[in-house]
């Protein structure tokens, strides 16, 4: 994806969790822990990839792209739409992308990858209404 940065691939850590669960280190319910949210959210908001979940295989995985940042304020934390981060990293300096790739068969959850997209200029940040409250 166009510029892309700090980009932390998450690959590592998912084949050793994977690897812990098939010699029996972890179990599918140390692993396959999705909470009612997440699923509801995969369901909903999320897009559907090629890949066979890793565990079960029943299913294709769910990815679930979180963005996160000081400029979006009340959006921080939400979920996005992979089409709506070229608009967003347009309209914004810089905030953090995290894919979370998700099995509604099973429940197994891992990040993936995450990484900074916007112009690189700052923006001011929204106001907070409990500040303004508080002065
Ligand atoms: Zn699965």
């Amino acid at each position: 994806m166009w510029s892309q940065r700090a980009v932390v691939d998450y690959g590592l850590q998912r084949r050793s969790t994977l690897q812990a669960l098939f010699r029996g280190a972890a179990s599918t319910a140390d692993v396959c822990d999705a909470d009612p949210y997440l699923l509801r959210a995969a369901k909903h908001h999320g897009e559907a990839t090629e890949t066979p979940c890793p565990v079960c295989r029943r299913a294709p995985l769910i990815h679930l792209t979180y963005v996160f940042g000081d400029e979006l304020g009340i959006y921080s934390g939400r979920i996005r739409a992979t089409r709506e981060l070229e608009p967003m990293a347009r309209e914004h300096g810089e905030f953090r992308v995290y894919v979370v790739e998700v099995c509604r068969e099973c429940a197994w959850n891992h990040l993936t990858m995450s990484y900074v997209l916007g112009d690189g200029v700052q923006r001011e940040r929204p106001r907070r209404r409990t500040r303004a409250a508080d002065a």
